[in-house]
């Protein structure tokens, strides 16, 4: 058992999901650094949340000094570190023929390479203390295939032309969260330390906007009949970030209504 508070990283922690992370865990009674490459999101939450509960960092989690300064930020401002969420993502589309090693590139960066050395640096306080918490964010599309008619005209066919609009990057990389989530809480079990995969379906955000008849649709499409909200991950990032979960490691914890059941 934790004296006193924990003290948690959430990266993407300033937008949408990681901000619904965050409050939940700030609302189950941690500390949070949050990261983001722009300055004015984070500083909002922290504004709305309170200093005293939240810290903000500006760092790009694909940039090896960042990393290592948003982790002596968090030892800094708060004396300990027990939580990672890793959370920040990117995605690029483009049809399969035209997919560019660019933005290849980036998404793998953002997404394996960020979350395997935040984590790795994050372990080396976790492990001195014997205690962590490293919750991943998946994807339904690390495990599944998407299918390009669900989306409507934003990722379409295209089978005349360069063939389809896809996110393979994104596709390839949450695969790769899942097996890192795996591999790391096999490697660090025995420091009592917990590593899982929280994976959303469907969660509307602001980066992300959709039209009304295909998030009409992708209600339809699941199980318990709605999109999901950043407060349903972020009620089930805290419980994996809980004590109550110490049980629990390499998990995939599915929040995505059934979606992918069907
Ligand atoms: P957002 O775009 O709101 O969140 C992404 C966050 O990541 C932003 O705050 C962004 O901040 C941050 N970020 C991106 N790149 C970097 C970087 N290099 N360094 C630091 N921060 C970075 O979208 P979501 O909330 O939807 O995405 C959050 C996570 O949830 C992602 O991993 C995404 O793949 C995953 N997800 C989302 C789903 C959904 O339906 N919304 C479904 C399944 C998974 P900034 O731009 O300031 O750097």
């Amino acid at each position: 058992m934790i004296e006193g508070y924990r003290c948690a990283i959430v990266t993407g922690g300033g937008t949408g999901i990681g901000r619904g992370v965050v409050q939940a865990l700030v609302n189950a009674g941690a500390k949070c650094v949050i990261t983001g490459r722009r300055q004015e999101p984070l500083a909002a939450v922290a504004r709305e949340l309170g200093p005293d509960s939240v810290s903000t960092v500006t760092a790009d989690i694909t940039e090896p000094e960042d990393r290592s300064r948003v982790v002596a930020h968090a030892v800094e401002t708060f004396g300990r570190l027990d939580i990672l969420v890793n959370n920040a993502g990117i995605t690029a589309v483009a049809p399969i023929l035209d997919y560019s090693l660019e933005d290849w590139r980036r998404v793998m960066a953002t997404h394996v390479e960020g979350s395997f050395f935040l984590s790795q640096l994050a372990l080396e306080h976790m492990a001195r203390q014997r205690y962590g918490r490293i919750v991943n964010i998946g994807s339904v599309y690390g495990s599944l295939g998407l299918n390009n008619d669900y989306y409507g005209d934003r990722l379409p066919w295209g089978l005349d032309g360069r063939g389809p609009v896809r996110e393979v990057a994104y596709s390839a990389a949450k695969g790769a969260v899942l097996q890192l989530t795996r591999e790391l809480a096999t490697a660090v079990g025995r420091w009592n330390i917990t590593v899982n995969t929280v994976t959303p379906g469907i969660i509307p955000v602001a980066s992300n906007p959709m039209a009304d008849e295909v998030l009409d649709r992708l209600a339809k499409m699941t199980p318990l009949g709605r999109v999901g909200t950043t407060a349903d991950i972020g009620a089930a990032v805290a419980f994996l970030a809980s004590d109550a979960a110490g049980y629990i490691t390499g998990a995939e914890l599915r929040v995505d209504g059934g979606w992918s059941i069907w």
